[in-house]
This record gives C-alpha cells, structure tokens and sequence, in this order.
C-alpha cells in the first residue's frame, strides 16, 4: 500500500555493481561496451528497482546507473561542447577540475534520458522520479569560450533541459529533479540568474519538480569546505525564500548530522520538503531512531503529507551493502514516525 504521509524517497544515484564499474569511485569508467553496456545498465536498474521495492522506498529511481556522472553525461550528449580540449577551471569555487569548453551554440540534438525513462516506467508499479542537473550547476561545470556569460549559457541549457524533462515527463515519470549544488556558493548568481533558469527548465512539466541543493559527497574538497563554515551552516537562508516563491514543487535538503538549523525549513511554507535523513558521507548506518528523530524535528515545520524522507546527496560513493541498509534504516525511520502520527 503506497502511504499518504511521509512518503519515503532517494535523492538520486546508487551505488554500481561490480561488473558494470569499479565500486566506490566517482567518474568510474564502465567496464561494457555498447549493446552490452546497454544491456548491462539496464540490468543494474532492475537491481537497484528490486532493492528500493525491498528496502520500502516509495518513489523509487534509477538510481543513476546509466551515468558516470550527473552533469558530463548529460552534456556529452549535446552539441557545442568541445570534449576533446579540456580547461583547468575552479568549480563550486572549491576545487579546480579539467572540464570540456563550451565552443558554439548549445543544443541537444537527440533525446538523452528518454529511452532510460520508458525503461524505469516499464520495470516497476512505484512512483519514479528521475533527476536532470540544473542550468546553474552546468554552467559551472563548464569553460564557455563561446556565450562568455554564465546567464546566457544557463539559458540556453534552460531550454534544452525543458525539451527533454517534457519528452521524460510524458514517458510517465512522476517527480523529475534538478540538481543545483552551485545553489549552496553563487547566492548573487542564483538571485540574478539561478531561480529564473530552474523555473524554465521546469516549466509546463505535467508531473511535480523538484531541487536538490546540498554539501557534496564525502570528497576531501568537500569535507575541507563543510569545515570552513563554522558552526551553524546558513546557506539556505539565502536561497530558501526564493524557492518559497518560484513554481517549483519540491525541495530536497540536507540535514542528518550537517550543521543545517532545522528551523530553515520554516522558510518553505507551502513546499513539499525532502529532508536528508541519511548521512551519505559515513560508512555507518543510521539507526531507525536516529532517522526518525530528523524527521521529528523537520515535523515541526512541515506537514506530514508534504515530508518525504530522503537521504542528504546521492550514494553512489557508498558500498552497495551499506547503501542498502541505509535505504532500510530509511524506511524503517519513517514507519515509527507514522506510527506515532496514526
Ligand atoms: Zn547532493
């Protein structure tokens, strides 16, 4: 029976079998090719469906196991990237990174995730969602030697974002998400520019949108970071209020053992929240009552019927067995809070 209240769900990626990369890596390089990489990722969908059913998550996703990573491969597939010539760049203003070099019109030539969707939609009776980086965080994973202007760059990937988030809400997908990490450092970028392009991106889409905006997986450029922002994190607080008033319907946050002031959530009203439950940083698993403790304290700023459970960033840096038991520790979180609720 699907539950009307506290309705769990993930925040994107999980962790890859063995066969189809090496584990515990980002960028991991897959170890198929062609018509066997397809039929080897679509093999890990069915896993990673199996597991979330198991496991008892709501809305369930791909799990990005189609990807090596949630911006790249999404630009490799459009035309005016250069991938051949790569340029040192500082991103989320943290780290410096080889990145391609924007060199012409942006434009997306075919759909990229579509045939993906169909799939998901196929394998399972669950609600989906699927997730899309954001225009801001693209722009940043980029060098532009051709719009040289990050708000003309991020409009353009609007649009192109928007074609396809329509072709993946007709395929029958429920929540499709945007991932605006770069929302958490350019808070004059995302005043200008950031919610403006988001909501293009999401616009006329049929089924809900939502944004995930976080602190990064367990990398030591992150962790460096997260230890420079002292003692209470207060990133939201700037772009929360913005988020209150744009069209889009979901926000997914992260809270489980970060520095976020649960009181932030109050700066939603009338949003549906995705509240990190789930520290994906550690190897250590989460006890049911220490995830329903989170979502106590979230319930205090949100209604029951719009808290959806979620883990804080995607897993795929995880192991697949301590991915698993977070995503049971999950759920089993969420049922003591609506037992308490019933
Ligand atoms: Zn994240």
């Amino acid at each position: 029976m699907p539950h009307d209240k506290l309705q769990t769900t993930i925040t994107g990626s999980l962790p890859k079998p063995v066969w189809l990369c090496e584990p515990q890596k980002l960028w991991s390089p897959w170890r198929l090719e062609g018509d066997a990489l397809l039929e080897g990722q679509q093999d890990a969908v069915r896993l990673v469906l199996q597991d979330q059913e198991r496991a008892g998550i709501d809305i369930v996703s791909d799990g990005e196991q189609t990807r090596r990573h949630f911006v790249t491969t999404f630009i490799e597939r459009l035309a005016g990237v250069d991938f051949q010539q790569t340029r040192t760049m500082r991103i989320r203003d943290r780290y410096d990174a080889q990145v391609p070099v924007v060199t012409g019109r942006v434009e997306r030539k075919a759909p990229i995730y579509v045939e993906t969707t169909r799939f998901l939609r196929s394998q399972t009776q669950r609600k989906t969602k699927f997730t899309l980086p954001g225009p801001m965080t693209m722009v940043d994973t980029l060098y532009d030697e051709y719009y040289r202007s990050r708000p003309k760059l991020a409009a353009a990937f609007a649009w192109i974002l928007n074609a396809e988030a329509r072709e993946i809400a007709a395929a029958g997908i429920d929540v499709i998400q945007f991932d605006e990490p770069a929302f958490n450092v350019f808070f004059d970028e995302v005043r200008a520019y950031g919610i403006d392009t988001l909501e293009q991106a999401a616009e006329g889409l049929p089924c809900k949108s939502a944004v995930h905006i976080c602190y990064g997986y367990g990398i030591k450029q992150n962790t460096d970071w997260k230890k420079a922002l002292g003692s209470e994190w207060r990133q939201y607080e700037q772009t929360f209020p913005l988020l209150q008033k744009s069209k889009i319907d979901q926000i997914s946050l992260e809270c489980h053992n970060s520095k976020v002031p649960i009181e932030l959530i109050d700066l939603l009203k009338g949003k549906d929240v995705l509240v990190g439950a789930i520290d994906v940083t550690t190897e250590q698993i989460e006890t049911p009552e220490e995830v329903a403790a989170t979502l106590n304290a979230a319930l205090r700023y949100v209604q029951p019927e719009k808290l959806f459970p979620c883990t804080n960033c995607g897993m795929v840096p995880l192991s697949r067995t301590v991915a698993l038991e977070k995503l049971k520790a999950l759920s089993a979180g969420a049922a003591i809070v609506r037992q308490s609720l019933a």
